[in-house]
């Protein structure tokens, strides 16, 4: 039998059949990966503890006829990260959303150094303000729809190159002017695209003070209509 060690993220627990779970990993060398918790309760019980989201785990597993969780190893648990019901529900939608714009077996470092970067800057700074809950996911989502290779256009009209834009196309994935706007684009001010443009390229090492984040969050309710648009586009593009 082959087996295999490796890094990896928990994204997802599923309850399969009888007392066997799937567990959804982001690992550092093999990319996403489902593996089969089997077999008897002990083995179960003893890695539950460590498998819960978001825990960085060193597993050890076989792809010999059916992928197989052997053995999990704590790494970090995100304690604060867990005893905060927002910042656990904003881990939990990180889980998520890499699973569901993943494919199995694609090794992405990219992917993998967000994902700790990301959970670390959270469980880290959480104490200092609630604020940074709502950053990290949007933070988050747009770095990551990056690194598949979405990047809104923001600098002038995608259609004719004209600065005077005040639309979001989502068809389109960029900015338009008014001549090239349709009914169901976003409405878009010069603020909003200067935010996006701020939290699509910045690096959490640039995150040093709570001010560019309250000045983000000034557009929380357009980010989080904007972000869930973007990815329901880039969801209905992969899939
Ligand atoms: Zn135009």
């Amino acid at each position: 039998m082959n087996y295999y060690t490796t890094r990896a993220f928990v994204l997802k627990k599923e309850i399969a059949e009888e007392k066997d779970n799937v567990y959804h990993f982001f690992t550092q060398d093999f990319g996403k990966i489902n593996l089969k918790a089997k077999s008897s309760r002990d083995i179960l019980a003893k890695l539950k503890g460590h498998l819960e989201v978001p825990t960085l785990v060193q597993i050890n597993f076989s792809l010999t006829y059916q992928p197989r969780l052997i053995s999990a190893l704590e790494e970090e648990p995100y304690l604060n990260i867990k005893n905060n019901d927002a910042a656990l529900s904003a881990a939990l939608r990180i889980g998520q959303l890499v699973d569901e714009l993943t494919l199995l077996n694609q090794k992405d470092l990219e992917i993998f150094t967000l994902l700790s970067e990301t959970l670390y800057f959270l469980d880290r700074n959480l104490s200092k303000s609630p604020q940074l809950i709502d950053f990290s996911w949007f933070y988050f989502e747009a770095q990551f729809l990056k690194l598949l290779g979405y990047e809104p256009f923001l600098t002038a009209c995608v259609k004719c190159a004209k600065k005077d834009v005040h639309y979001f196309s989502f068809t389109e994935r960029g900015v338009v002017c008014n001549l090239h706007y349709h009914q169901e684009d976003l409405p878009i001010t010069a603020n909003q695209r200067k935010t996006l443009q701020l939290l699509f390229n910045i690096s959490l090492r640039q995150v040093d003070t709570i001010k560019i984040i309250t000045q983000i969050l000034k557009e929380k309710r357009f980010l989080e209509e904007f972000l869930s648009r973007f990815t329901l586009r880039v969801k209905s593009d992969i899939m």
